[in-house]
């Protein structure tokens, strides 16, 4: 009965240690399809930044103050810009790697998103981060 026991703790460990890996990821990828996100959110409760992945709905915490392209945590080249009459709709750019991830603040917009409506929605956003000479999320050539 002792070694039952030990055996079910020692597998919910793993699991913890599993869930535990997946929620500080830290490559800015998709933990389970490796692609980018199409969008970032700050949640209502901690204000945590989570990425969505637009190809299999992932969504996972990623660090605020890091890039999540290259790794940047330098906070002089690290910034967001928004229009003024949409404060909760802001776009955080890199100046090391010209990456931008448009991330909407739902403790101001005061409800959930559909983010792919969201993405939608805020495609002036990507027409200003392109002026402003900011690329398109995933639309650098990966060298292999
Ligand atoms: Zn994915
Ligand atoms: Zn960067």
């Amino acid at each position: 009965m002792v070694y039952f026991l030990t055996v079910l703790w020692e597998r919910f460990a793993r699991q913890a240690a599993k869930k535990h890996d997946f929620r500080l990821w830290s490559g800015g990828k998709c933990p389970v399809c490796g692609q980018k996100p199409i969008l970032a959110m700050l949640s209502k409760g901690n204000g945590a930044r989570l990425l969505e992945c637009g190809l299999c709905h992932t969504r996972w915490e990623f660090y605020r103050l890091v890039c999540p392209d290259c790794g940047n945590k330098d906070q002089n080249t690290l910034g967001f810009f928004y229009l003024p009459s949409q404060q909760y709709r802001r776009v955080y750019v890199c100046k090391r790697c010209k990456y931008y991830l448009k991330t909407t603040v739902l403790r101001e917009l005061g409800r959930e998103i559909i983010p792919e409506l969201e993405n939608v929605a805020t495609f002036y956003l990507d027409y200003l981060a392109h002026k402003e000479g900011y690329k398109l999320i995933g639309s650098k050539k990966e060298t292999h």
